[in-house]
């Protein structure tokens, strides 16, 4: 059961620190996928929700217009603390109204998200010269899916997606976030979507909000056997983890043509 509220906004845009971005457009608070690591899941202090994370909503009903002349040649980001297309978008349509405000501008837009419902917009994408739309996923397993996102769309769903509005002629992405260690099988992942996707990118897992316990927890009765990995990557801070994995990656996108960035030092893409 999710609490959905409806509350009007007067500003739908804010400044952002996500590298990839100058502004960040999150329609939605909260976010129904609940993923069991999203670090967006700090708003309920600021928000006064008691309910856990995933189980509430709050619709941001928007009726200004943004000024696009200011926003000239930068870059704004959907979905840094959301998902932009969460199911309910498809009755509530605030991202698509807002994306509306975008066609033949010449800023760039970013779209993040793990939902197949890119796919009604697609006609809208090809009105925005300037338009990136990114897939992100972590597993090809749906089992594991279903574990650490529960509420959002399975996997299939997501490449279909993609490769469908890759197809038509928009540029697409693939976002590998958040890597968890022992189980994000990137080869495998890249390989699935090269056919598709114009770049991927590869975030980190990263535990520092409330969510560690919860995904400690998770490794601890589901993958038992990655208990001394987690321990010497989280417990003892070691990063020679990420160093050597993201050495792998760029090399192995290098010897394969592929395109790719890495987040796993947030504060600017790595290419
Ligand atoms: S889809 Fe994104 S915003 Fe939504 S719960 Fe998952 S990580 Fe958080």
């Amino acid at each position: 059961m999710i609490a959905v509220n409806e509350i009007k906004v007067k500003n739908i845009i804010t400044k952002t620190r996500v590298p990839a971005g100058d502004y960040g457009i999150n329609p939605y608070i909260g976010c129904p996928h609940g993923c069991i690591y999203c670090y967006a899941d700090f708003i309920r202090r600021f928000t006064n929700h008691a309910e856990k994370w995933g189980g509430f909503l709050d619709v941001k009903i928007y009726g200004n217009k943004l000024n696009i002349k200011r926003l000239s040649g930068k870059t704004v980001v959907f979905s840094t603390a959301t998902d932009s297309y969460n199911f309910f978008e498809k009755k509530y349509m605030v991202t698509r109204n807002i994306l509306e405000q975008f066609t033949h501008s010449d800023v760039k837009v970013e779209i993040l998200t793990k939902s197949d419902l890119i796919i009604r917009d697609i006609d809208l994408y090809k009105r925005i010269p300037n338009i990136r739309v990114g897939i992100s996923l972590n597993t090809l397993d749906d089992s594991i899916r279903r574990e650490l996102e529960p509420g959002a769309p399975a996997i299939e769903r997501r490449l279909n997606a993609i490769k469908k509005v890759h197809t038509e002629g928009i540029n697409t992405y693939i976002f590998l976030s958040p890597m968890f260690p022992g189980i994000t099988d990137y080869r495998a992942i890249l390989n699935e979507c090269r056919n598709f996707a114009g770049m991927f990118y590869f975030e980190n897992l990263n535990l520092r909000g409330s969510y560690r316990p919860v995904v400690l927890n998770y490794i601890r009765n589901k993958h038992p056997d990655l208990i001394p990995l987690y321990d010497d990557i989280y417990k003892f801070k070691t990063n020679q983890y990420w160093h050597l994995l993201e050495k792998e990656i760029f090399a192995f996108c290098h010897n394969n043509g592929l395109k790719c960035g890495s987040y796993f030092y947030h504060e600017k893409i790595r290419k």
